[in-house]
This record gives C-alpha cells, sequence and structure tokens, in this order.
C-alpha cells in the first residue's frame, strides 16, 4: 500500500507484550487488526512499501546477505497456526540469521500493495499525499475509502 512512514493503530492481544496500542504500515493495518480480533498473535508485520521481489543486501554480525524483499508479511506465534490455517493462511517457519525459528512464524498477508503502482493508488485513494513519513492517520480518514476498495491494499 503505502509509502514507508503511514501507520495506523492496531490493538495487539500478545499476552508477552505489555503495548497494546502498535502503530502498523497503514494499508495493512485492518487486516492485522482483525488477525489480532480473530485471536491470532502477531509479533511483527511488514508491508515492504511496493519493494517485494526487489534485490536487498543486508549485514549482521553472520555476514553479508543477498535476498529479496517479501510481500505484505506478518509474524505470528507459532500456537497461532492453526487458526490462521483456518482463516485461509498459508505460514510457515521463520529463521532468523542463526538459523532459529524460536517459535516465530510469517504468513503473507492478503491485503497490503506489492507494487509500487499499488502505493501510489493507495495513496490516491486515501487521499494522502504520495509521500513518505506521514505518520499515524486516523482511522476515520481511512474507513471509507478502504470498504469500497478493501481489494486495492
Ligand atoms: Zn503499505
Ligand atoms: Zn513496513
Amino acid at each position: 500500500m503505502c509509502l514507508y512512514g503511514v501507520y495506523k493503530k492496531v490493538y495487539v492481544i500478545n499476552p508477552d507484550q505489555s503495548n497494546t496500542e502498535v502503530f502498523v504500515d497503514a494499508c495493512i493495518s485492518d487486516e492485522i487488526q482483525q488477525l489480532n480480533d480473530q485471536g491470532i498473535i502477531t509479533l511483527g508485520c511488514c508491508c515492504n512499501h511496493g519493494t517485494a521481489g526487489e534485490n536487498v543486501e543486508w549485514e549482521n554480525a553472520f555476514g553479508i546477505w543477498k535476498s529479496r524483499a517479501d510481500p505484505p508479511v506478518a509474524l505470528i506465534q507459532k500456537k497461532s497456526v492453526q487458526l490462521a490455517r483456518h482463516s485461509g493462511y498459508n505460514p510457515y517457519p521463520y529463521y532468523y540469521a542463526d538459523g532459529i525459528s524460536g517459535g516465530v512464524w510469517q504468513m503473507p498477508l492478503k491485503t497490503g500493495c506489492i507494487t509500487k503502482q499499488d502505493c501510489e493508488e493507495w495513496h490516491r485513494i486515501n487521499q494522502l499525499p504520495l509521500e513518505k513519513n506521514i505518520g499515524v492517520i486516523k482511522k476515520e480518514s481511512l474507513d471509507g475509502p478502504l470498504k469500497k476498495n478493501q481489494s486495492v491494499c
């Protein structure tokens, strides 16, 4: 959906997290809220801002890594996997660079922008300038357009 730095507030249910309000990439925030409302414990997510499939390179303590950017994705707790499958998702283990999953799974989301064009479209439909770092947008400003165009982002 959105360019980097456009967020909406989501109420999360993770009992291990003291903060129940988190800021989520705006284009996937409704879906993340729905997942939490269904009892699926989300640990993180990113729409990847229209970069899916692009080459990425990063460095950490284990070396330099090359990969491709994911489409919109959420990390969930392993104990939520069955529930997620029941809702039509395809979760699979998430491995950190040291090869350990640690009970974290990931799953592609059903909404969110895949290409740069999707991002542009999302900003246009939501009447937001095509700019990064707009910040947190109010729920109300999105509810109308998103309901009519739920599949866009
Ligand atoms: Zn987005
Ligand atoms: Zn993001």
